[in-house]
């Protein structure tokens, strides 16, 4: 799993970070969460194959989260896509998407596009991951964060399955894939009759990894409770603690208020986004954080952060 910020600056782009957006690569296929102004052009340079993002997570409407998706259908239909597209985002969705993809003289017609509703709960389910989301706190718009995470691994325990007298072969296959299974075992001139349950030779599950990105927002409970030991928390770090009250109004987060947010999330490691063009040099907001949160890092353009395996 791996993480690419595609854009990692506030409202207002600059010469070094273009407007939100960001892939998670699991398994090769990429997810795009926010998709600003200028973002199919940063897919293009961070060597992503566009017509391999099938999952676009948008946070809320402002534009700096959604500019770029106008452009980006285009693309995609000029190359020829022919699957369908999904896109998760708050209700109300619709309508916004109609309008963004209706400016110009051309209109993308040769694949299909499904606004799929992100409320509360899981979004999305695929084989080895799923995408849940959660309601933040920004400011007159509905908004949410999204966990992606990997699903829970159990061992298969070989050795324990021969004592228990389950012969290689088909049943361990059957109890791989958490289905009991009926063997029969010799007792002196008897054939006695047993069931081996998953759980007789399953490890513990090991919980997979898992990555929250919030979009825009204050420091919230859902975003804790959805964080909750996570390995990587991606935060709004909007402005530093210098700004003071302003943050309030503006529903965005210090560097501080995301650190203290990954400590009480007991996350793995932080990395702020959308900063504000007024930090040319974000240092600052890192050793904010830090004095918080040890693993805080500034999230900038092109970063690629590696998400390791737990198993
Ligand atoms: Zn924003
Ligand atoms: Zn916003």
């Amino acid at each position: 799993m791996e993480i690419v910020f595609l854009g990692t600056a506030g409202t207002v782009p600059t010469e070094t970070r273009n407007h939100p957006a960001l892939v998670i690569d699991y398994l090769n296929e990429p997810f795009l969460f926010d998709c600003g102004e200028g973002t199919q052009r940063q897919i293009r340079l961070a060597k992503i194959n566009p017509m391999r993002i099938n999952h676009i997570f948008i946070t809320h409407f402002h534009a700096d989260h959604i500019l770029g998706l106008g452009g980006l259908i285009r693309s995609i239909d000029f190359m020829g896509r022919e699957n369908e597209l999904n896109i998760y985002a708050p209700p109300g969705f619709d309508r916004i998407l109609e309008n963004l993809i209706s400016i110009g003289a051309y209109r993308p017609n040769r694949f299909g596009i499904n606004v799929r509703k992100a409320g509360e709960g899981v979004i999305l389910e695929g084989e080895n991951y799923k995408v849940t989301c959660t309601q933040t706190d920004h400011t007159g718009v509905r908004s949410v964060a999204y966990c992606f995470s990997e699903n829970d691994k159990r061992t298969f325990l070989k050795q324990k399955a021969l004592s228990l007298g389950v012969p290689e072969g088909r049943l361990f296959s059957k109890l791989q894939k958490g289905n009991p299974v009926e063997i029969e075992i010799k007792d002196k001139n008897k054939i006695l009759k047993k069931i081996i349950s998953p759980d007789d030779v399953l490890s513990d599950p090991v919980p997979g990894r898992k990555v929250i990105y919030t979009g825009d927002t204050k420091p919230c409970e859902n975003v804790i409770k959805i964080a909750k030991n996570c390995d990587v928390l991606i935060h709004d770090s909007t402005f530093s603690e210098e700004q003071g009250e302003v943050v309030d109004d503006m529903g965005h987060s210090t560097a501080k208020q995301a650190a203290v947010v990954a400590k009480s999330a007991n996350a793995g490691s932080l990395y702020l986004m959308h900063i504000s063009q007024r930090y040319t040099e974000p240092e600052k907001l890192v050793k904010e954080a830090r004095a918080v949160f040890e693993k805080s890092y500034i999230a900038n353009d092109f970063m690629r952060v590696k998400v390791g395996k737990h198993w």
